[in-house]
């Protein structure tokens, strides 16, 4: 498939930065909002933004079952931050009650790397992403705090995984739509054609 139709959750976070990255990368890009959106992309993208917010407004709007649904059946997803912890199959500290889609065979620690290191960047090594590191940049950002047999590690910070694939699934602690470089959003779309 040459022009994959990749959907953002547009529920919270960093949406429109994300659409921007993936038109970037040579995806169609459009939000979603709604079930039916969802079952009519090839791929989705979760932003950044607050884990406990973009479970509640799933709730809510009813998106949680469809979107543990597609994602089980095999639909392509990257998450970035708030996204990466939606895909974990487990968090360590959930607010009370918070719940994730799953997928991703890992236990995520959200706001990881502490109060004094709350913010900043690092240049990674991403395995998948030729052309030299990918700038991080961290915000409030969860580490994975350990990883099954079936998930590849991407990249590591002080020996803690930021960047993750299981099968169709990608995830990076970090947020690569607000850097301009397009090469994580091009190996998600990658994926994206791939599974189609
Ligand atoms: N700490 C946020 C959370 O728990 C994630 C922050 C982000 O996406 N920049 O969802």
């Amino acid at each position: 498939m040459s022009n994959p139709h990749i959907g953002v959750l547009a529920l919270q976070g960093d949406v429109r930065e994300h659409l921007a990255a993936l038109d970037g990368a040579g995806a169609t890009a459009r939000p979603v909002r709604r079930a039916e959106e969802l079952a009519a992309v090839h791929g989705l993208v979760i932003p950044g933004g607050e884990s406990t917010t973009m479970y509640k407004l799933a709730h809510v709007f009813g998106l949680l079952e469809p979107l543990r649904e597609r994602v089980r059946e095999g639909l392509p997803a990257y998450g970035s931050c708030a996204g990466m912890i939606m895909l974990a199959d487990k968090i360590l500290d959930p607010r009370s009650g918070q719940e994730t889609i799953g997928g991703i065979d890992m236990i995520v620690r959200r706001n990881a790397f502490g109060r004094q290191n709350e913010s900043f960047e690092a240049a990674l090594d991403v395995t998948g992403v030729a052309g030299g590191p990918v700038q991080g940049v961290f915000i409030r950002a969860p580490w994975v705090e350990s990883t099954g047999a079936d998930v590849e590690t991407l990249a590591r910070i002080d020996g803690h995984p930021v960047a993750v694939r299981q099968g169709n699934l990608l995830a990076t602690s970090f947020h690569p739509e607000l850097t301009g470089d397009h090469r994580v959003h091009g190996l998600f779309t990658a994926m994206v054609r791939a599974a189609h």
